[in-house]
């Protein structure tokens, strides 16, 4: 689940720090990282063509230098690595470099503040998440600045320490699920199920929660389960923050499928107001 991950960067940062919270996926079956940067080309013909001149030769040897600082690390870590650098387009190349590399997840995530101080995703990100095969785990810069200074032991029980995860119970939040008895090995102890009614009573709903509950109890976690009434993706968000979660694990689409949707708009807004990283599974 966790075997090669594809980490694009472009050094910011916390991009390290993040890094050092994906190794301890070692203990998930993590073997390998792929490192990649990507020169947007694009955006650089359009600067050179206004007459600045540009020294791609010069770009290529900082981001080398930049990437191997990284790569140092994860084999200090005994992570396997493999740096790519390449030129075109951020979003297709990305999305190239996954499928070519056969990764099992793809870590993105290049969070801003917009002028209302709110929290967006870059477009960047939304676009990976829409177009992967495989599950994006959308990283949260400034969680981590929250806590900067401290440990990288911290970093890394930080991130999978409690999970919060909203069901439907449609395939896709199936899938999510599958994913977390694997998390427990790398430190989660605690687990929050929520549903979010979106009528006025649903039968069955109930048994289905405390069959959760149970499940979950089963691999040894600590379980709570709620049953709230409101919009999905504001109750999920209040929990993920009221409960200090550590990490939103869920599926890209719902009950409300269909092919000519890329992304559920629960999920989306999740990714995109949530102040929490959010594993989101295809
Ligand atoms: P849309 O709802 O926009 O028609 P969709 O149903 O295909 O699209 P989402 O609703 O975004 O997609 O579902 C994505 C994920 O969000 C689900 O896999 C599940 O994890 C979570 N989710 C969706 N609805 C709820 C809900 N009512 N309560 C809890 N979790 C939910
Ligand atoms: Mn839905």
């Amino acid at each position: 689940m966790f075997k090669k991950i594809l980490y694009p960067t472009k050094f910011e940062e916390f991009a390290l720090p993040i890094l050092k919270n994906l190794t301890c996926l070692k203990a998930a079956g993590l073997e390998e990282v792929i490192l990649m940067n990507v020169i947007e080309t694009e955006a650089l013909f359009i600067i050179r063509d206004s007459g600045f001149p540009i020294d791609f030769d010069r770009i290529r040897d900082k981001a080398q230098k930049e990437i191997n600082r990284f790569a140092e690390y994860l084999e200090t870590e005994g992570v396997a690595v493999k740096t790519k650098i390449v030129e075109g387009s951020l979003v297709s190349e990305i999305l190239k470099a996954a499928n070519e590399e056969d990764v099992s997840l793809i870590v993105a995530g290049r969070q801003k503040r917009d002028i209302l101080g709110e929290l967006f995703v870059g477009s960047t990100t939304d676009r990976i998440i829409r177009k992967s095969a495989v599950p994006v785990l959308v990283a949260k810069y400034h969680v981590l600045k929250e806590t900067a200074g401290e440990t990288t032991e911290q970093y890394c029980t930080n991130m999978f320490r409690k999970i919060l995860y909203p069901t439907d119970w449609s395939s896709s939040a199936e899938r999510a699920k599958q994913y977390i008895p694997t998390l427990h090995k790398v430190g989660a102890s605690e687990i929050i199920v929520v549903h979010v009614l979106e009528t006025d009573f649903d039968l069955g709903i109930k048994e289905k929660l405390a069959n959760l509950e149970q499940e979950f109890q089963s691999q040894g976690f600590k379980v709570s389960v709620q049953l709230i009434k409101g919009k999905p993706y504001a109750e999920i968000n209040k929990i993920a923050t009221e409960e200090d979660v550590s990490l939103i694990v869920m599926g890209s689409h719902g009950k409300g499928f269909t092919e000519a949707i890329f992304w559920g708009s629960v999920s989306q807004r999740v990714v995109e107001y949530s102040e929490k990283p959010v594993l989101v599974v295809k």
